[in-house]
């Protein structure tokens, strides 16, 4: 392995939470293992149910006081801006702690999750001077108006694989539409989350207005989905941690937005363009090390190109450069925790049973000395009952299965407790119609890996999530909508209690 890149930028010794304006510790640490080395990168000071009771308190004060919630909409916009203005200028450091805290490489982060922080407070800023809202006159001498307010405290739980991107996306929400907040980055992703803190406080937002805490799901993660002071819930992670949210805010009535896994079908027909859907097949299963809700994990691929396809597929993993995330180098790196590599290994022990065959990988990889890496790993299902075929693996692990017929590939994208994504790779326009219509998932790609595009509702359907993000989606989600009515004209009204029929 070659020398990795010195470290350029500081890592905070401890994590600690940021309550009003205030960065407060705790006694409770818990470290922070660097994915590379496996040594402790730093601590979180984890915060308490009483720690996170003051952040809830926190953000309600300062929501009632309207520092933030009724701050003019321009004034608004321009701190939103000055936020993503702020990411840029420290995209580097910025793209640097995440590749050294989830060992995503620096090229991805830096290249993608980073700008696309800065993006989600722009796109954000700009959505909210598009804001209209309704009238209607039908009722004779009525005119009933419907304004949007904030609905007041966010509580914002993000998973670790792609932190940054994910929880700005909720904190740039949340604040466009005139909310506080308390954010919950994972016990194992704390560092980008807690600088964007950093740069959101320098931008301007007003103390109290954004609350950090850290710690583990059950400690801190819990005490902030049962609180009964907040609002609306926003959570990204996994199906299980999903459900033990639902219910929790359901105890308070909490409205909840819920993005969670995924295994999503990779449909490639006989008449698609080759390379592009190779290229494709990869970056789906491969970025982010393979740790990504929207992998394209299910590799379906029809019977006239399968053996070719299959065979340059497995000649491309082989070639993908595994190594130290940092250089530029580097194409997929480890995986986040030791945990996570094991239960990602654990998949290949359900291989035989299922008739599935190992084309390449299966292993932790050999020649690092220290580093959670695992092999790029591909297997070919006989059916889609296999093991891998239905549990979200979440690691760099493609399984592959032949179709016939279109039908059969839908039925098969289909058999499937997640709908997440959908990815068709066809030259026939007729094909990409049929996908459409018979796919079921969140979102479809037709000839191209994830494309996220803001103003279109990103979810799932089925145990992939409840609820939309988008301009929209966050807009209803993140305000209330009050219909006031005003009487324009002369209506008489009952007498009641006056003595009259
Ligand atoms: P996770 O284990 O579910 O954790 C997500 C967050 O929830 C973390 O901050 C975690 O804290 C917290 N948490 C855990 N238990 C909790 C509880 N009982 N109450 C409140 N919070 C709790 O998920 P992950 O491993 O971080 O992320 C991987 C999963 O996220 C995958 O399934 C992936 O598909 C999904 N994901 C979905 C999307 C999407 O947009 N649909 C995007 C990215 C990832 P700790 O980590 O500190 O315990």
């Amino acid at each position: 392995m070659l020398a990795r890149a010195k470290p350029e930028y500081a890592i905070p010794e401890v994590c600690r939470n940021f309550v009003n304006g205030q960065w407060v510790n705790s006694s409770v640490r818990l470290p922070v293992i660097n994915p590379v080395d496996e040594q402790v990168l730093t601590e979180i000071a984890e915060a308490d149910a009483g720690l996170v009771d003051d952040a809830v308190g926190s953000a309600r004060r300062t929501f009632e006081k309207g520092t933030w919630s009724k701050l003019g909409l321009e004034e608004r916009q321009k701190v939103l801006f000055r936020i993503a203005d702020l990411i840029d200028e420290h995209a580097d450091e910025l793209a640097w702690l995440e590749s050294m805290n989830i060992g995503s490489p620096l090229s991805q982060c830096r290249g993608r999750h980073v700008p696309r922080a800065a993006y989600n407070f722009r796109f954000f800023a700009e959505y909210i001077s598009q804001s209209r809202s309704d009238a209607y006159t039908q009722l004779d001498n009525y005119l009933s108006v419907v304004t949007r307010e904030p609905v007041g405290v966010a509580a914002l739980i993000g998973p670790w694989n792609a932190p940054i991107a994910l929880t700005s996306m909720k904190i740039a929400a949340a604040l466009a539409f005139g909310n506080c907040c308390v954010v919950k980055p994972s016990e194992i992703s704390p560092l980008t989350a807690l600088r964007m803190v950093d740069l959101i406080r320098e931008s301007g937002v007003p103390d109290g207005v954004v609350n950090l805490v850290n710690g583990s799901g059950a400690v801190t993660g819990a005490a902030l989905a049962s609180h009964p002071d907040i609002d609306v819930l926003s959570f990204t992670g996994g199906t299980a941690t999903g459900r033990a949210i639902m219910s929790a805010a359901g105890q308070n009535l909490t409205p909840v937005t819920l993005e969670l896994g995924g295994k999503s079908a990779n449909i490639i027909f006989d008449d698609a363009d080759f390379e592009r859907a190779l290229d494709g097949a990869l970056i789906s299963i491969f970025s982010n090390n393979g740790q990504q809700c929207l992998a394209g994990s299910r590799i379906l691929v029809q019977e006239g190109i399968a053996e070719r396809f299959i065979d340059a597929f497995v000649q491309r993993t082989r070639n993908l450069r595994i190594g130290d995330p940092l250089l530029p180098e580097t194409e997929v790196g480890p995986l986040a925790t030791k945990q996570h590599l094991d239960r990602v290994h654990s998949f290949v022990d359900t291989l035989e049973a299922d008739g599935c065959k190992l084309l390449i990988g299966g292993n932790p990889c050999a020649g690092f000395e220290k580093g959670f890496y695992y092999e790029p790993t591909a297997v070919l299902a006989p059916d889609n009952k296999a093991v891998v075929c239905q549990e979200e693996i979440f690691g760099p692990f493609a399984a592959f299965q032949i179709f016939k017929t279109p039908q059969q590939a839908w039925d098969i994208a289909n058999d499937s407790k997640f709908g997440l994504l959908g990815y068709v790779w066809t030259s026939n326009y007729a094909t990409a119609m049929a996908a459409h219509e018979h796919v079921k998932s969140g979102v479809l790609c037709i000839n191209s890996p994830i494309i996220r595009e803001l103003r279109a509702p990103f979810g799932g359907y089925k145990e992939s999530g409840v609820g939309r993000e988008s301009g929209a989606a966050c807009e209803a989600f993140y305000s209330e909508l009050k219909t006031t009515a005003f009487l324009t004209g002369d209506v008489p009204l009952r007498k009641l209690g006056a003595g009259e029929a």
